[in-house]
């Protein structure tokens, strides 16, 4: 028999369903997985709809989130349909369309109580692919379901909402208001992934004079510019150091965000931020990076590092519904669940693919 989450009717559960299994660095499969039951009363099981592969996700398949176990279901970026509630769950029913959002809170310990969910103490934070099975697979469990899911309204399109569960938030969040952007700033994005795209878009909403976006992906350069990049630099061709500085009249940018996850482009920021400015560490990172405290000492710069709590999500989402920020455009590819390695291989290529996100659905 048929899945059925239709509202009010009956959901008929599998024994197996598919989902794409971390097997060890550098290895995955799309294969059969046990079919996500609830098993707290806070806990909601979700249809996927829409979900899309992570930079981060790239990062624990290069080995460098190895507190990720192996048969761990990966993904934490996802739009579904509710199918299951458990006892304990009052804001969703059945039917409802959600996103999913890449951090869960228990909504209680002292760091949910703050809006820092990505802190959470009582078992919620980024747990999804991450520390409990995620969303890369056909179905889902979703926990602390009232406080980890948005219900969305029907303008908002699957494609539109699934960027909402981790790269809008994250770019604006942990780069641009840990950067504290402000109106005339130079600001500058280090990698044109998805994050440093969606920076850029959301950096736009505090009129910075210029936004300078470094890459070495030439077709993510020019996408940089669609999205309002004013300079972009190709990494390894042009010296960052040197367009930065003509734009600045020497003295560096007011913000840098680093939104790669490696120790030469967190080393790379810090030359490009000037006296008093800030440096966004948005990326992930398995290996050291050289802090030159012996050059920074003397500067007054602020570092930040983070990782997302999503509290500003309804905000994003309202913004999203008005038109105020444009991002379906950044999806360029699109499959079918079952096409997950392959979708991986191109948004893991993206000189070749010419890949910005890509989005898998049902
Ligand atoms: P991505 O892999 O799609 O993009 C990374 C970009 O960096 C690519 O375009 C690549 O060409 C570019 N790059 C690589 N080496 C470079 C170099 N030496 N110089 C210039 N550019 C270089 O990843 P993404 O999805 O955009 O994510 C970006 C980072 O943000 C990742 O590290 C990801 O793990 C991290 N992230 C952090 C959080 C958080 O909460 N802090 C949340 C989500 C993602
Ligand atoms: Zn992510």
């Amino acid at each position: 028999m048929e899945d059925n989450c239709l509202p009010g009717a009956i959901y008929v559960r599998r024994v197996a369903v598919k989902g794409l299994v971390y097997g060890g660095p550098g290895v995955r499969s799309w294969t059969e997985i046990p079919a996500p039951v609830i098993q707290e009363p806070r806990d909601v099981v979700i249809q996927v709809d829409a979900v899309t592969i992570c930079g981060t996700d790239l990062h624990i398949l290069g080995g460098d989130v190895p507190e990720v176990a192996v048969g761990r279901v990966l993904g934490h970026e996802a739009v579904g349909t509710v199918v299951e509630t458990g006892s304990g769950v009052s804001g969703i029913t059945a039917g409802d369309r959600v996103l999913a959002s890449c951090i869960s809170a228990c909504g209680i310990c002292r760091f949910c109580r703050e809006g820092s969910y990505g802190q959470c103490l009582g078992g919620g934070g980024w747990i999804l692919g991450h520390t409990v099975d995620g969303v890369q697979a056909e179905y889902g469990r979703i926990p602390f379901a009232d406080q980890s899911t948005y219900k969305l309204p029907e303008q908002v399109s699957d494609e539109a909402a699934v960027l909402l569960a981790d790269i809008l938030p994250t770019s604006y969040e942990v780069g641009v208001l840990n950067g504290r952007v402000q109106p005339g700033d130079t600001v500058v994005v280090v990698g044109a992934g998805p994050i440093g795209l969606a920076a850029v878009i959301t950096a736009r909403l505090f009129s910075p004079a210029h936004i300078v976006v470094i890459d070495k992906a030439d077709s993510r350069l020019q996408a940089a510019k669609t999205f309002g990049a004013d300079t972009i630099v190709r990494a390894g061709a042009e010296d960052p150091l040197t367009a930065v500085r003509a734009l600045t009249g020497g003295l560096g940018a007011d913000v840098v965000m680093e939104a790669v996850g490696s120790p030469q482009t967190f080393e790379l920021c810090t030359t490009l931020v000037r006296a008093g400015g800030h440096i966004a560490n948005v990326g992930v990172h398995g290996k050291p990076a050289t802090l030159h405290l012996e050059d920074l000492w003397i500067r007054n710069i602020t570092i930040t590092t983070g990782l997302v709590d999503t509290y500003s999500t309804p905000k994003l989402l309202g913004m999203l519904v008005a038109g105020q920020i444009d991002i379906e455009r950044m999806i360029t590819h699109r499959f079918g669940l079952d096409q997950c390695t392959e979708a991986y291989d191109v948004f893991a290529d993206p000189i070749s693919s010419g890949a910005l996100k890509v989005v898998l659905s049902r």
